[in-house]
C-alpha cells in the first residue's frame, strides 16, 4: 500500500471515528449537567442532590433568592444572607420557634455563588493545605450552598466568632438537631455518615428538603443520598 492510499483508507476513517466519539462524549456530559439543572425546575426542586459526585455547573444560579428576616452573624456578606424563597420562609419559622424556647439562632452563611465558593476553598487551601480543606470545604460546584437551600447556623457565641466546631454540643445545637425536620430542614452531614456524604460531621450545616422528606430522613436516621437511593 502506498503512503497516499494508506492515508486515504486507514487514517481518514480513523479520524472520523475519533471525531464521532469525542462529539458523543461531550454531549453526554452536557446532558448530565442539563439533568442536574432541570432537577431544580420541577416539583422535586428541594430534593436536588449536590455532592462531590453530583456537581452543579458554574452557571447554576437559583431563581428566587431572597433574604430571610432573621439575625445574622456580623461576618455574613449580603450574598451569604440569601436563600430560595420557601427555604427562607421556613428558616424564619424555625428561628422564631427557637426564640420561643429561649434560644437565639443566627445565620452565618447561606447562598454562595460558584465564584464565592471557589474563593472560600482557595483561601482554606492556603491556610491549612488541600487535604484538610477538602474535609470541610466543598470544591466549587460541589457545595450545596450554591443551591440557596443550605445554611450554616450558630448561637450567640458563634455569631461573635467564639465558637463553631462545638456548636453541636451547645443547647442550641442539640435543639436544632432534634427540631429542624419539623420545618423541612435536615442536618446534612451527620456523624458516622461521612463515607456516604463525603464530608466530616457538621453540626451547623442544615439543608432545606421540605417537611415530608425531612421527617422521613430524620426518623429513619438516613442522609439525603440514602433517601434518594430508596426512591
Ligand atoms: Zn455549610
Amino acid at each position: 500500500m502506498g503512503a497516499y492510499k494508506f492515508k486515504k483508507l486507514v487514517i481518514i476513517p480513523l479520524l472520523l471515528i475519533a471525531a464521532v466519539i469525542a462529539y458523543s462524549v461531550c454531549n453526554l456530559s452536557q446532558a448530565k449537567n442539563d439533568r442536574i439543572y432541570s432537577n431544580n425546575q420541577n416539583s422535586n426542586e428541594f430534593l436536588i442532590l449536590v455532592n462531590k459526585n453530583h456537581p452543579l455547573s458554574s452557571s447554576y444560579i437559583p431563581e428566587n433568592l431572597t433574604i430571610p428576616n432573621v439575625e445574622f452573624s456580623p461576618s455574613a456578606s449580603h450574598e451569604e444572607k440569601m436563600m430560595q424563597g420557601e427555604a427562607a420562609e421556613q428558616l424564619e419559622n424555625l428561628f422564631k420557634y427557637a426564640h420561643k424556647k429561649d434560644m437565639n439562632l443566627y445565620g452565618v452563611s447561606a447562598y454562595r455563588s460558584y465564584k464565592s465558593q471557589k474563593q472560600v476553598y482557595d483561601e482554606r487551601v492556603r491556610r491549612v493545605g488541600k487535604k484538610q480543606a477538602d474535609e470541610y470545604v466543598a470544591y466549587s460546584g460541589t457545595s450545596e450552598h450554591q443551591t440557596g437551600l443550605a445554611i450554616d447556623v450558630t448561637n450567640e457565641d458563634g455569631a461573635q466568632g467564639r465558637l463553631m466546631v462545638d456548636f453541636g454540643q451547645t443547647k442550641e445545637g442539640k435543639w436544632l438537631r432534634r427540631n429542624a425536620h419539623n420545618f423541612g430542614f435536615i442536618l446534612r452531614y451527620p456523624k458516622e455518615k461521612e463515607s456516604i456524604t463525603g464530608y466530616s460531621y457538621e453540626s451547623w450545616h442544615i439543608r432545606y428538603v421540605g417537611v415530608k422528606a425531612a421527617k422521613e430522613i430524620y426518623y429513619k436516621n438516613i442522609v439525603l443520598e440514602e433517601y434518594l437511593g430508596e426512591k
